[in-house]
């Protein structure tokens, strides 16, 4: 477990990873490794004159025992060392700050090469963590509730800084080399930061089949799930290329609600999306879809909401996430109130569908669900109190 800070927000000076992060300054030309599928890999090692069987080497190294320095690789002979350090880098996104909630919640907002920032979060629960990881900076849809949805889409998010989230949370907790799935506190990744990650999907894919590559950080796909707002035609490619875990964000029962919470419902409204579901392998057996319910006080919490819901969701094999609204400067809604959602809860799982209602973590360092936004283009005198004033609370 981390150690809990006393104050209730801390920030933490951004730490050197214990491996030593190589000071790669603007004109380094060398190309990184990180984020490069296995075959691309090995391809640009090829093209660099070495041969293939380095890939192998070069990728547990990276993956399995997290070194960003080419001269700790002691299997490999100096000269080739030399080579890859002259041509390659194994880099990671830069930590502008690292902020630790009261509940042991981490955040690590990131900078990337080009300066684009976004943020990860790690959620430490008893058994285990689940880093929330961006896929984009910013996002294209305009989700009523979300704050990242204020902000324009700036750009996608590269393989690279997609895996090098999660490479800087394990560095963050020393998890290197790759612990056993059993004593591992990073344990589970959820694509649940800023972006639709269903409009990033080559650059998600690659990046997940590295994470879930057994010779490296070696995370089963069982413990990854990949949340969207309802993208469709993607849904099936995230089945048969990945086969995660798939959460939904429902948050209506109707297309006239959902319209205006989930903008893109309008293209793909509640049929389509539950009918493609339906579809996803497993979805009929032994694995659940979650749906996540974002309470909205007086928009989507009735009790006749809650029976309809039970409705839509009985034929899937289905489960319930009731997420208690988090308030940022400016949301046009409230939270539901606590009866209000217990009450919907009762009736959902007395309709037979599980429905957790999620304890809000990291509030007081904004980063809950729907909390997380960029720098790049955020006001930064935010503070935690004014979202506090926000909520009322
Ligand atoms: N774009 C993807 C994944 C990122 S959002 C998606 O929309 O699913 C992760 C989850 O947080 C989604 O279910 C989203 O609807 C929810 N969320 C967004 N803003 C929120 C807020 N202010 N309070 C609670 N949940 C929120
Ligand atoms: Fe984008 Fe998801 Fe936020 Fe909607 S809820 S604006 S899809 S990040």
């Amino acid at each position: 477990m981390p150690i809990l800070p006393a104050e209730p927000l801390q920030i933490v000076e951004p730490r050197v990873p214990a491996l030593g992060r190589p000071a790669h300054g603007r004109n380094d030309t060398r190309r990184n490794l990180v984020g490069l599928a296995r075959a691309d890999l090995k391809q640009a090692l090829v093209e660099a004159g070495l041969e293939p069987f380095r890939a192998q080497q070069v990728w547990q190294w990276v993956y399995w025992h997290g070194l960003t320095d080419f001269e700790r690789m002691t299997n490999i002979a100096r000269k080739t060392r030399e080579r890859l350090t002259e041509l390659f880098v194994i880099d990671r996104p830069q930590i502008v700050t690292e902020q630790r909630s009261s509940d042991g919640t981490r955040k690590w907002l990131l900078r990337f090469g080009d300066g684009n920032e976004a943020e990860t979060v790690n959620i430490p629960e008893e058994d285990r963590g689940s880093v929330c990881v961006s896929s984009q900076v910013g996002c294209t849809l305009t989700c009523s509730f979300c704050h990242t949805g204020t902000q324009p889409l700036v750009r996608n998010l590269s393989p690279a800084d997609i895996v090098g989230q999660f490479m800087v949370a394990r560095d963050s907790y020393g998890e290197w080399p790759t612990p056993t799935e059993t004593t591992r506190m990073l344990s589970n990744i959820v694509m649940m930061g800023m972006g639709e990650p269903l409009y990033n999907f080559d650059n998600v894919s690659t990046a997940l089949k590295i994470v879930m590559d057994e010779q490296g950080i070696a995370l089963s796909r069982r413990r990854i799930t990949l949340s969207t707002s309802g993208i469709v035609p993607m849904i099936a490619r995230v089945g048969a290329e990945l086969d995660v875990n798939l959460a939904v964000s429902l948050h209506a029962v109707n297309d006239e609600t959902r319209d205006t919470l989930v903008p893109v419902n309008r293209k793909w409204p509640i049929a389509e999306l539950l009918a493609a579901c339906a579809a996803y392998p497993g979805a009929r057996n032994s694995r659940r879809i979650t749906f996540e319910y974002v309470m909205l006080k007086g928009v989507n919490d009735s009790d006749a909401d809650a029976r309809e819901l039970v409705r839509l969701l009985t034929p899937l094999h289905a489960k319930v996430n009731l997420i208690p609204f988090n308030a940022w400067p400016g949301a046009p809604y409230e939270c539901s109130s606590n009866n209000r959602i217990h009450r919907f809860a009762e009736i959902v799982n007395a309709g037979g569908i599980s429905a957790p209602v999620r304890t809000p973590r990291g509030r007081d360092i904004l980063a809950a669900c729907g909390q997380l936004k960029s720098t790049s283009l955020r006001d930064r005198r935010t503070k935690v109190s004014d979202v506090e004033a926000a909520a009322g609370a």
